[in-house]
């Protein structure tokens, strides 16, 4: 069994981490910290919620020096996470003088820039936005030691595999690569073929898709009354902190509002809201100041809130992958987690997919009565 005194960190980075509850590393954590402090190229998949970030986020900070110049990049899929890369490397070098900065699409550029002029050792960014800086001058990539690719299949899922590839050019031969991801498509593949040196691969593979502490439910409803169903098991299951999916921003929008109406402390995340907007409803959410938050799946990619207690698929996902990665905003770090599935009879299909390809055991319940709602 391998602790963190183990690796041999700086005991400033040790005293960080042991104030953020980790008391040991997780497996890919494990692997991964040595063979970054040793400076090669590491490929890392493992589930959602195993600890990637500080997979890679350990090492850098430990590596990290003060002093001029942009020394690690690490490219997210979007801002939400960018945002929340860099909360954890924060937390990493809370004793360290090192500064992380998030830079992302849909905040004003001018201060990011001057962010980036005060000197910041570790940039994250979402591709777009840091490809625009690149292009301005106002990121320079000439002291980069190490570059990240973090949820890699979520990125090239998203379209961002141009800019990835214009930011790789621009970064100097001589650097560190490293790719972080949980599933391991051709095209992720093919990206570390084409960018990587002699890349050490490092795969946690419990032999399922899903995260075993997580149980999983489905709900036989009809479309007709799919969303009294849905107020039925949510007012009987104690939803403390629930994410509840949608396939599309309009069936967001309505749900969100036939939430509120009814009653509930809830709030929608997608796509076409502004950054400010976003920023507002996962600052409510974090602080439970709502408890159920109603989203895409691209808006709540990578999400990590602590404590969700309850994913509910309003709508049957549109495929396997999808389904274990929002099942994972459950369940994080070792705690129990309850994902529910609504599932109208055209969504069978789906379901047995699901079952079958990522060996889940996912139980029928029947929709809760009036009565047994009553009864709580
Ligand atoms: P991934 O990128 O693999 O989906 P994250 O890096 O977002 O996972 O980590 C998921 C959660 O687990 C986060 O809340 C993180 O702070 C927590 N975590 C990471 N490593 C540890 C650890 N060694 N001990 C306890 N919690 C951890
Ligand atoms: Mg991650």
């Amino acid at each position: 069994m391998t602790t963190f005194l183990d690796l041999n960190l700086n005991k400033k980075i040790q005293q960080a981490i042991s104030e953020m509850g980790f008391e040991e590393p997780s497996p890919i954590q494990v692997q991964c910290i040595p063979k970054v402090l040793a400076g090669g190229d590491v490929i890392g998949q493992a589930q959602t919620g195993t600890g990637k970030t500080a997979a890679f986020g350990i090492p850098l900070i430990e590596l990290a020096a003060v002093g001029k110049g942009v020394q690690s990049l690490i490219l997210t899929p979007t801002r939400e996470l960018a945002i929340q890369v860099a909360g954890e490397l924060r937390k990493i070098a809370k004793y360290k003088k090192v500064r992380a900065l998030p830079i992302y699409g849909g905040q004003p550029i001018q201060s990011q820039i001057r962010a980036l002029q005060q000197g910041v050792q570790v940039v994250i960014g979402t591709p777009g936005r840091v490809l625009d800086h690149l292009r301005r001058g106002t990121l320079k990539l000439d002291k980069l030691r190490t570059i990240v690719l973090d949820e890699a299949d979520e990125m090239l899922d998203m379209g961002f595999i141009e800019d990835i590839e214009a930011i790789l050019k621009e970064a100097p031969d001589e650097r560190q690569t490293l790719l972080f991801s949980a599933t391991m498509p051709p095209e992720v593949k093919r990206l570390s073929v084409r960018y990587m040196k002699d890349p050490e691969s490092v795969t946690i593979d419990r032999g399922e898709m899903t995260v075993p502490l997580i149980e999983q439910v489905y709900y036989k409803v009809l479309e007709r009354t799919k969303l009294e169903s849905l107020c039925r098991v949510i007012d009987s299951e104690e939803v403390e902190l629930g994410i509840i999916f949608c396939r599309t921003k309009r069936g967001v929008d309505e749900l969100t509002d036939a939430l509120i109406s009814r009653g509930y402390l809830a709030d929608g995340l997608h796509g076409d809201l502004s950054q400010a907007q976003r920023d507002r409803v996962m600052k409510k959410f974090r602080t439970s100041d709502i408890e159920i938050l109603i989203a895409t799946d691209v808006a709540a990619r990578g999400i990590d809130v602590e404590n969700v207690t309850h994913v509910i698929n309003y709508d049957v996902p549109q495929d396997p992958e999808s389904y274990v990665h929002r099942i994972g905003r459950t369940g994080r770090a070792g705690r129990a987690g309850l994902a529910l599935t609504l599932v109208t009879p055209p969504d069978f299909k789906m379901l047995k997919l699901i079952e079958r390809v990522t060996k889940a055991q996912i139980e029928a319940r029947e929709v809760p009565t009036l009565a047994d709602v009553a009864e709580r």
